[in-house]
């Protein structure tokens, strides 16, 4: 039996991206071996955290101990389930951290027909393609250099994997969207370098302005960067973190 590391669940609504506002029961796995300046999931990048926390339909709060079997984490699942859920939202940390852990999770809830919708780095393609054929829907980040994931000498492989997770899931027949989170100047030629490098891929492009006050982008800057991401990808779209206005996890 394979058992793993979960920081949170919880029932929400998506925040990010073109499914924002859809109610889903986000499964937040624990640990995340990147490091993004703007990263506001920092508390669930330990790997190993002794306790979940699962916030209950009565919002009740509950810990339970780790590591969890993923048997209890689909029968604590269905206790989180509204008439509303659209999906399962595999969130971290970063999930492939957890990849045969999250493979036998999202196997079962697939076989319940739970609709499973996954959120990461792409940061390792061999993992992401070890659990793809589980999954729905992908959204998958592209760091720039500036959010300072990894140190610089290892930027071009975090590039090259999660350009290569994209491409997976796109051709496994995944619905996938690309989140790019941009910060007050971001290079125009930074964004035409991604948008190139996805032009002759189906997905839904993402430019999310960073929720921090002191790093947004202003509006001019949003135009230019999504008429630059506009000229080669079909589906752009700019969204900020919405569930942060509802005050929601
Ligand atoms: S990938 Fe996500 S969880 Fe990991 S450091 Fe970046 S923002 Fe935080």
């Amino acid at each position: 039996m394979v058992v793993g590391y979960i920081k949170e669940l919880f029932s929400s609504f998506q925040g990010e991206g073109p499914y924002a506002g859809r109610r889903q029961i986000f499964i937040r796995f624990a640990g995340c071996p990147l490091s993004c300046v703007y990263c506001d999931t920092a508390y669930a990048r330990q790997p190993e955290p002794p306790y979940c926390t699962i916030v209950n339909k009565d919002r009740s709060v509950l810990q339970i101990k780790n590591p969890l079997d993923h048997s209890s984490v689909i029968e604590l699942v269905g206790e989180l389930l509204t008439p509303d859920t659209h999906s399962l939202c595999y969130t971290g940390g970063d999930p492939l951290l957890n990849a045969e852990f999250v493979k036998e999770i999202a196997r079962e809830a697939k076989y319940l027909h739970y609709r499973n919708f996954i959120e990461t780095s792409g940061y390792s393609a061999a993992a992401f393609e070890s659990i793809v054929s589980e999954f729905d829907i992908a959204s998958i980040d592209i760091k720039l250099r500036r959010h300072r994931a990894v140190k610089d000498e290892d930027y071009e492989l975090l590039y090259y994997n999660e350009l290569n997770s994209i491409r997976i899931a796109v051709d496994s027949g995944v619905e996938t969207i690309v989140k790019v989170v941009v910060m007050r100047g971001t290079p125009e030629e930074e964004i035409e370098q991604i948008s190139k490098a996805l032009a002759d891929l189906r997905v839904i492009f993402v430019l999310q302005p960073v929720t921090d006050i002191n790093l947004k982008p202003d509006i001019d800057e949003l135009f230019t960067l999504s008429e630059v991401a506009g000229s080669f990808l079909d589906d752009v779209m700019v969204l900020p973190q919405v569930h942060k206005c509802m005050g929601v996890l």
